[in-house]
C-alpha cells in the first residue's frame, strides 16, 4: 500500500501557535513545546525540519520581541500580523503559511492548556490514516461552572441549527497537508474553524486529553469575545435563524386570522367601540405580513452574505526564522 508507506516516512510537523499579548506565558510555554518537539524527533519519526510557528496576532505587549528572540533557535518561526484579527484568523494565517512547508500541522494555544504530551498520539492517528485528528478534552473540570454551562448550550444550539461541530473540541487539532489544501479553498472572511474543519470531510480521528489551567497570564477570551464567537459560529453556518423569522411570520398571520374572526364576532354582537375592530385586525395582520417579508428578505441577504465574504482575512507584516 503506497499510501500507508508514505505515512511511515519521516514527518515534517509544524506546530501553529496564535499569540495575543502572551508575554507572561510564552517564555515558559515555548520551552515546553520545544522540549516536546525534540522528544518527538527522537521517538516519533518527526523530522528536524519541523517548526514551531508563533503567530503574533497584533500584540501590544512584548510578545513579538520574545518571538524574535526565540527565533534565534532554528526550531522557531515567527509571523507578525499587521494588527489584531482574532484567534481564528491568526490561526488560519499560521495554518496557511505552514501548509506549504509541512506534512502535518497541529494548532494549539499559547498557554499550555492544550497538553503537548498527546502530540505523539496525534501523529500516531495520522500514521493510521486520519487526515484530521481532533483533540477532545476528557473533562471540563478546569472550567468555571458558567463556562461549562454556556459551552454545553452552545454545542446543543449548533447541533439543533444543523451545524456539525465536535463537542468539547477547541482548536487543538492535527491537519494533514491534504486537509489544509482543502481548507485553503474556503474563501470566507468570517472564519469559524470548528465548523469549517468538520465540513471538509476526510478520515478523522479523536485524541482525548486533559485540558489544564492556563499556565500564566490572563484569558484573551472575555465574555463579549465568547459571545461574538458563538454568533459568528451560528451565522456563518446556518440560515435557520432567518427561517425562524419566517416561521414566526406565518404563526402571527395564523393568529391574525383567529383575531379577525373573533373581532368580527364581537362586532356583529355589537359590543364594541367604533373603529376598534379595524385597528386590531390591522395591527395583527400587518405585523404578521411584515415578519414574513422580513423573513424572505433575510433569506436573500443571508445568501448574499455567505457569498460576499471575499475580504483578505489577515496580512502578515513580517516573519522571523524559516
Ligand atoms: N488569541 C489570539 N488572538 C486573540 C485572542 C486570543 O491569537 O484576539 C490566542 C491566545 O493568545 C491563545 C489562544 O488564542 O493562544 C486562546 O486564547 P485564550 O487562552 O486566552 O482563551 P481561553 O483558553 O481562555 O478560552
Ligand atoms: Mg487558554
Amino acid at each position: 500500500m503506497l499510501k500507508l508507506g508514505m505515512r511511515e516516512k519521516e514527518l515534517t510537523l509544524y506546530l501553529v501557535v496564535p499569540c495575543y499579548n502572551e508575554e507572561a506565558v510564552l517564555p515558559k510555554s515555548s520551552q515546553v513545546m520545544l522540549d516536546e518537539m525534540k522528544k518527538l524527533q527522537k521517538t516519533a519519526g518527526v523530522s528536524s525540519r519541523s517548526r514551531i510557528v508563533l503567530v503574533d496576532d497584533g500584540s501590544r505587549d512584548a510578545t513579538w520581541e520574545i518571538i524574535e528572540d526565540l527565533a534565534k533557535e532554528p526550531s522557531f518561526v515567527g509571523l507578525k500580523l499587521a494588527h489584531n484579527r482574532g484567534h481564528q484568523n491568526a490561526l488560519l494565517a499560521g495554518l496557511m503559511w505552514a501548509r506549504e512547508r509541512a506534512d502535518v500541522v497541529v494548532s494549539m494555544d499559547a498557554d499550555l492548556q492544550d497538553d503537548v504530551a498527546v502530540l505523539d498520539d496525534f501523529v500516531a492517528r495520522y500514521r493510521e490514516g486520519a487526515e484530521i485528528v481532533y483533540g477532545v478534552r476528557n473533562s471540563r473540570a478546569t472550567d468555571t461552572g458558567f463556562k461549562r454551562k454556556t459551552a454545553g448550550l452552545f454545542y446543543k444550539l449548533m447541533d439543533w441549527l444543523g451545524v456539525e461541530t465536535v463537542p468539547d473540541h477547541a482548536d487543538y487539532r492535527l491537519m494533514s497537508k491534504v486537509a489544509l489544501e482543502a481548507l485553503a479553498d474556503y474563501g470566507e472572511t468570517n472564519v469559524f474553524l470548528r465548523g469549517l474543519v468538520p465540513n471538509l470531510g476526510f478520515k478523522t480521528a479523536v485524541v482525548k486529553y486533559g485540558r489544564g489551567k492556563r499556565a500564566a497570564g490572563e484569558s484573551k477570551y472575555p465574555l463579549h469575545k465568547m459571545l461574538n464567537f458563538a454568533i459568528e459560529g451560528v451565522t456563518s453556518f446556518s440560515v435557520r435563524p432567518l427561517r425562524l423569522i419566517f416561521a414566526l411570520g406565518v404563526l402571527l398571520s395564523l393568529v391574525a386570522v383567529g383575531i379577525i374572526i373573533y373581532t368580527l364576532a364581537v362586532k356583529i354582537m355589537g359590543q364594541t367601540v367604533s373603529g376598534w375592530a379595524f385597528l386590531t385586525v390591522s395591527i395583527w395582520l400587518l405585523g404578521g405580513l411584515q415578519m414574513i417579508c422580513l423573513g424572505v428578505v433575510g433569506e436573500y441577504i443571508g445568501k448574499i452574505y455567505v457569498e460576499a465574504k471575499r475580504r483578505p482575512r489577515f496580512h502578515i507584516e513580517k516573519t522571523v526564522g524559516k
